[in-house]
């Protein structure tokens, strides 16, 4: 019986990724360092993407406690030659890459829309949604690679953001970014599910920044279902979960994590 496509050999527990391997950008911090930490407990072998060595290096040490295979490397992602290269790289230290984890972002907030400075814009632009295009390219053209060689499948999730369900003053830079990517997304999972590779969008709401919540604390707490901030390691995981075979009939959504903020809306 041949496999079935973006299907894993049986494992013990559905969201068991022995084997696998994660890539994991903006990896060294934040959101992106609490899924690689929850991609390694779970089994995988993960690589960390962020601009910064020394903490490319601190990340790797603290996965490296797993016991599993990690890579770090610094990677710019809004430099499409040098994610490719680092792409290359992950794929020749870790043998594979089954999921990919776009989440290297950075975030500015200007006054209003009319004060973003095209300098500002195209940074966040190029970051955020050309940097995020050219790892999903790198992502998708190794998983079809792969699944020409017999070997078919993937797990492909954008950290998108609430942007792109209302708009932020300010940040309508930020907010065409991740609402690009669910379009982008959209169409990879429509694309590539007949080769098992699956892409979903996750939207967290409100998460705390090395460990401190942000500017819009007051409003959080006074209106949101959940009053806090959350942290990061409360969006981790949903990546294990996307990343595993417990979500192998999981693809082309968007997922929001907001303590219930956009469940308030009336
Ligand atoms: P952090 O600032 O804590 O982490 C950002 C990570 O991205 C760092 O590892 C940073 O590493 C890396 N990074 C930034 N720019 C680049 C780049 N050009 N190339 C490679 N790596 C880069 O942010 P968060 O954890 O808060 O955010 C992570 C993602 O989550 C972002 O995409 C953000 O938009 C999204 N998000 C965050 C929310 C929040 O409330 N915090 C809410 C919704 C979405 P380095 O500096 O070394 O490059």
């Amino acid at each position: 019986m041949s496999a079935e496509p973006g299907r894993r050999p049986a494992a013990d527990h559905p969201f068991d990724l022995s084997g696998s391997v994660a890539l994991v950008t903006g990896g060294n911090a934040g959101i992106g360092f609490a899924a690689a930490e929850a991609l390694a407990g779970a089994g995988a072998g993960v690589a960390v993407w962020g601009r910064r060595s020394d903490r490319n290096q601190a990340a790797a040490e603290a996965l490296g406690r797993f016991g599993g295979p990690v890579l770090a490397d610094t990677v710019d992602v809004a430099d499409s030659d040098a994610v490719e290269v680092g792409f290359d790289r992950v794929v020749a230290g870790l043998g594979r890459v089954d999921c990919v984890f776009v989440n290297a972002g950075i975030s500015r907030h200007a006054s209003s829309f009319l004060e973003i400075t095209p300098e500002s814009r195209d940074e966040v632009l190029g970051t955020n949604l050309l940097g995020s295009w050219a790892t999903l390219a790198a992502a998708v053209s190794h998983m079809v690679v792969r699944a020409e060689a017999g070997d078919p499948g993937g797990s492909i999730i954008v950290n998108g953001s609430l942007t792109v369900i209302g708009g932020v003053p300010g940040a309508e830079h930020y907010g065409v970014a991740k609402a690009g990517l669910v379009s982008v997304v959209k169409g990879i999972a429509v694309e590539y599910g007949r080769i098992g590779v699956r892409a979903n969008v996750i939207c967290p709401g409100f998460i705390e920044k090395e460990g401190r919540p942000g500017p819009r604390i007051d409003e959080v707490e006074k209106r949101g279902p959940i009053p806090r901030y959350g942290r990061p390691d409360e969006i981790a995981g949903i990546v294990v979960y996307l990343a595993s075979a417990a979500a192998t009939y999981h693809t082309g959504d968007v997922i929001t994590i907001d303590g219930g903020w956009t469940a308030g809306v009336l």
